[in-house]
């Protein structure tokens, strides 16, 4: 860690950076491009969390898989690690799913965080439901919960990795190593 950290003024642009380098930053930002662009519908008009589950493994970035919701990892991500947490069931409305359906989507989020917390180091979450496009829904017609992974400092290794592996290549480390590690139940 140390080394990486003396290293970081190589790394950095001309730019003085606030705390923390932001060329993490940066390596999404061609994404959240797209996203905000609105290129998040495949051209057949299908949903996209639809979609996902019934993917193969190696094309999927779904990580968990429950009996009413799974897990999978944003392909526009705030931070590394950004996890979705989907009914299977096309549902647009957090008050639309089953009373099943709730209680495994909340046992999954507690999974994505210890998961996560166990495999990045993360210090934080962040937690939410964007519902409707006025919310901020990026895809208001299938229900997503977030789950975004916060670092209080450069501490976490994604962060490293993210600074020699190209978006797909990353995405699908990530995807492994979640795959791998992910906690099922509870945490006692
Ligand atoms: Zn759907």
């Amino acid at each position: 860690m140390t080394e990486y950290l003396e290293n970081l003024d190589d790394r950095a642009d001309q730019f003085t950076l606030p705390g923390v380098p932001d060329a993490f930053q940066r390596l999404w930002t061609p994404h959240r491009i797209a996203y905000i662009q609105g290129d998040t519908t495949p051209k057949d008009g299908s949903c996209v969390f639809c979609v996902a589950p019934g993917q193969s493994e190696e094309e999927s970035l779904v990580v968990a898989r429950g009996e009413s919701v799974y897990a999978v990892l944003n392909l526009y991500p705030y931070n590394a690690g950004h996890l979705l947490i989907c009914p299977y069931r096309h549902v647009a409305n957090y008050d639309e799913i089953s009373a099943e359906e709730v209680l495994e989507m909340g046992t999954m989020v507690g999974e994505a965080i210890r998961t996560l917390r166990a495999v990045s180091g993360a210090h934080g979450f962040n937690l939410g439901v964007n519902q409707g496009k006025v919310a901020g829904a990026g895809i208001e017609e299938h229900l997503h919960q977030h789950v975004v992974p916060r670092w209080g400092q450069d501490s976490n290794f994604f962060p490293i990795v993210a600074r020699s592996k190209a978006m797909p290549q990353l995405l699908g480390e990530m995807r492994d190593i979640l795959r791998s590690s992910w906690f099922s139940g509870s945490s006692s």
